[in-house]
């Protein structure tokens, strides 16, 4: 462990060890990822490292706290949130010198816990496994899922008493806007300007540099998240609480509760159970960054000039530039989806693609697929989706757009358009039936989805989107 954030002035955290519990059981470990982390796989696996995964010891060098942060929540403001149900053990230095937070999620109650258990069941834990591992395989920049174990302890939820779990987390940090609204609710000058640096010097060093260094960690942050948020759009990902708790400072994708993807393309599309007004439906989602990165910017006017007026001329600058910039990345993934990358279509080539799924309910991910075949002198995958009476005049001006050997377009087009992703019933089974003793499932759907490019024949059911009966009553719950 070499750890900064445990360094900070104590009102950053609160120390605070993993509970114990009484049945520690692995049920999944990556390898791949505790390789990258130099950590010895065999070791994690061994009882002395299970009992480090479950809370139950405490490895040597880690300095166990909860976060404290703020957010804002469906638009209301909470001055304290904090980690209530998760402790950062450390930071390890990965093989390409990259620094990474290990964080058990589920291990016991905080100064920040409220009335919650600061426990997991594990439901929740699994689904964050999963999508979490995807969206890596995808290349999105997400925390990872180092591990999952059992408990042997019952948490009590909704559905009555549920098997407990703990997952182990690992970030490129857990620094969230919420991390400065934190101290900008308190007035803390001081503790946001040491945050502010330490954020410059964890994420964005080139910032340091910069003629004002927090306008620049702002423009840093605007870019990342645009990006990534245009990496969600492309792939018809719906986080679903996209608070300003939920929103890194490092551009990965965080905290998976009640997230969900695409199969009908609609903008409107929301699947959370406490979203009753679609703030973070699938549509909004850039609307709602620019308004958290507003939030985000907030905090750091007090640090860019003396009088907070002052600032707004700079802030305002960067903010202004946000939907450019998140159109600008959008386009250019939309582009690669339609065969050509690194040269931006006609926009209302896309505009018509678009209106033509909306109205025709068609699947996000199978589209894109399909779209390829159709280059490679196949017509049936599509026209399964969309009635061919329909699409065939927009194809035509599409194949007329396209630059080059289609076959070989076809191919790149695969290479960016995933077959396999978490689809909501596949994630929703895995989780029902590892609930119910049955970890077989989550293993297999796993496989499929950390491969989401390779077409392999027994995994053809995986492509399928959800009946629609189970799509028009679906709702996913945050495992709070
Ligand atoms: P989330 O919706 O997962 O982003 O969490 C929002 C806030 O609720 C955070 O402060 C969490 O730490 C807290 N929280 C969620 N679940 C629990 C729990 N089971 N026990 C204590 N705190 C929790
Ligand atoms: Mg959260």
């Amino acid at each position: 462990f070499d750890n900064t954030y445990a360094k900070l002035p104590e009102r950053f955290f609160a120390k605070q060890e993993p509970a114990r519990v009484p049945e520690a059981k692995l049920i999944r470990f990556n390898r791949e990822l505790a390789a990258k982390l130099s950590i010895d796989a065999d070791w994690l696996e061994s009882a002395d490292g299970v009992a480090m995964l479950a809370g139950n010891a405490i490895p040597e060098g880690a300095e166990p706290i909860a976060q404290a942060y703020a957010g804002h929540q469906f638009g209301g403001f909470s001055p304290q949130l904090g980690d209530g149900r998760a402790i950062l053990l450390g930071e390890v230095i990965d093989v390409d010198g990259a620094r990474r937070d290990l964080q058990l999620k589920g291990s016991g109650r905080t100064l920040f816990s409220r009335g919650g258990d600061g426990k997991s069941a594990l439901g929740p834990v699994i689904r964050e496994y999963i999508v979490s591992e995807a969206m890596a395989a995808l290349g999105v920049p997400t925390t990872r899922a180092l591990a999952a174990v059992t408990t042997g302890e019952r948490v009590m939820r909704q559905e009555g008493p549920l098997l407990g779990a703990v997952f182990t987390r690992v970030a490129a940090s857990h620094i969230r806007v919420g991390t400065f609204q934190y101290f900008w609710a308190r007035n803390d000058i001081e503790a946001l300007r040491l945050l502010a640096d330490h954020a410059i010097a964890r994420h964005y060093s080139d910032a340091a540099e910069a003629p004002d260094s927090y306008v620049a960690l702002l423009e840093s942050v605007a870019a990342a998240q645009a990006d990534l948020i245009a990496q969600w759009m492309s792939l018809g990902f719906i986080h679903g609480v996209m608070n300003t708790d939920n929103t890194a400072i490092s551009g990965e994708t965080i905290d998976y509760g009640p997230c969900a993807f695409l199969d009908a393309f609609d903008p409107g599309a929301v699947f959370s159970s406490i979203d009753h007004r679609g703030r973070y439906a699938y549509g909004n989602q850039p609307a709602v960054l620019k308004w958290n990165l507003a939030r985000f910017a907030e905090t750091l006017l007090t640090l860019v000039a003396e009088k907070p007026d002052d600032a707004i001329g700079a802030v305002s600058a960067v903010l202004d530039t946000f939907v450019e910039r998140y159109d600008a990345y959008f386009a250019a993934g939309i582009a690669a989806k339609l065969g050509s990358p690194g040269r931006p279509l006609d926009r209302t080539l896309v505009d018509e693609l678009l209106t033509i799924m909306k109205e025709e309910g068609a699947d996000w991910t199978g589209t894109f697929r399909a779209l390829a075949e159709v280059l490679r002198g196949e017509s049936a995958d599509l026209g399964v989706i969309i009635p061919a009476g329909r699409i065939d005049p927009w194809l035509q001006r599409w194949r007329g757009s396209l630059e080059g050997d289609v076959r070989q377009i076809a191919d790149e087009m695969d290479r960016v358009n995933p077959l396999y992703i978490p689809r909501n019933h596949r994630v929703d089974a895995a989780l029902r039936s590892a609930t119910d003793g049955d970890l077989e499932p989550f293993r297999e759907l796993l496989e499929v989805v950390t491969h989401p490019f390779d077409r392999r024949d027994e995994w053809a059911e995986y492509a399928q989107p959800a009946p629609r009966v189970f799509s028009e009553g679906f709702q996913t719950f945050c495992g709070t």
